[in-house]
């Protein structure tokens, strides 16, 4: 297929070089953005594939760039990851979270567990669990539930540490689930040493799993395999209640996808409530 066919012919291709200024700039724009309040972050009820009814909520975090507008955290997080950042930026982000959820007390939503992803490089730091703990004391509403979205290639890099740092964790208020299942190097064998409650599938496979048959096929597979090995199962990114009945039919858990709804400020999730019955 020609470029042009893709559409691609006018896309600007930066330079090795341009590339790593361009990185060096969003760095220094991020230390600043965390000083001036540019970060914030939104929230994703999850639901019940039944009820519909809010099980959780997924914490995910937007930046406001003064000139540049909106970045995407699929541009800026890999930059704080590789440039010594994460670790600043992570604890902002649990902090904000805690703060967030001071604001479900007194709501249809208080208690409601709330998801944070947290990056491979904050989870092999060795002082994660112990400021994870002081939060949760000091920060958080009392006996706040998380859990802990980790991608694979966390739990296979450092393994060791990472696996005696859940440990340290464990408590039945802290629970583990497996990001973007199925993009990876997926093997459930392994995820029983690793404390995982919860698998969310990649929303690559939920977007065509009430059309393409080898899509659904998977879909099914992955949820029969993580049911018996005691794992519950989230899909990700269901878009239509074609989906959401396909989905039914094979048995998942959770819901999450901007059909039920978007990621939204804390103030508007609190007012949808803890029902998307009916709609
Ligand atoms: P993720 O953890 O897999 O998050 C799910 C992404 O799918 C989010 O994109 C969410 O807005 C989007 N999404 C949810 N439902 C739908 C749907 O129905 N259709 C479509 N097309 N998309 C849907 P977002 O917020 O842009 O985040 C992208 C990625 O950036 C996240 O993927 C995660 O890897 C990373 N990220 C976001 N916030 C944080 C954070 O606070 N900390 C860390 N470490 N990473 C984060
Ligand atoms: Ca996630
Ligand atoms: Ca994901
Ligand atoms: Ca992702």
């Amino acid at each position: 297929i020609k470029a042009k066919d893709r559409g691609l012919t006018a896309r600007y291709r930066p330079s090795m070089l341009e590339r790593s200024q361009q990185q060096a700039a969003i760095e220094g724009d991020l230390r600043q953005a965390i000083i001036n309040n540019e970060l914030s972050m939104v929230y994703q009820p999850i639901v019940d594939v039944n009820t519909h009814t809010v099980v959780s909520m997924e914490a995910l975090i937007r930046w406001k760039h003064p000139e540049k507008g909106f970045i995407p955290p699929d541009q800026f997080i890999p930059i704080a990851e590789s440039s010594g950042i994460m670790i600043l930026l992570g604890r902002w982000i649990i902090n904000q979270v805690a703060i967030d959820c001071q604001f479900l007390k007194g709501t249809e939503l208080e208690g409601v567990r709330v998801a944070i992803n947290i990056s491979r490089i904050q989870f092999v730091d060795d002082s994660f669990s112990d400021y994870l703990q002081s939060c949760l004391v000091e920060q958080f509403p009392k006996n706040q539930k998380l859990t802990l979205e980790v991608t694979e290639s966390t739990l296979h890099n450092d393994a060791e540490h990472s696996v005696n740092t859940v440990k340290e964790l464990l408590d039945e208020n802290i629970q583990f689930a497996l990001d973007d299942f199925g993009t990876g190097y997926s093997s459930f064998i392994s995820l029983k040493e690793f404390h995982v409650d919860n698998v969310k599938i990649d929303r690559s496979f939920i977007s065509r799993c009430d059309e393409v048959k080898d899509d659904e096929t998977l879909v099914k597979a992955i949820i029969e395999m993580a049911h018996t090995m005691g794992f519950s199962v989230t899909a990700e990114g269901v878009e239509n209640e074609a989906q959401l009945m396909k989905l039914q039919e094979l048995k998942c858990d959770f819901i999450q996808g901007y059909f039920f709804s978007k990621p939204l400020p804390i103030e508007q999730v609190i007012k949808q409530g803890s029902w998307y019955g009916e709609k």
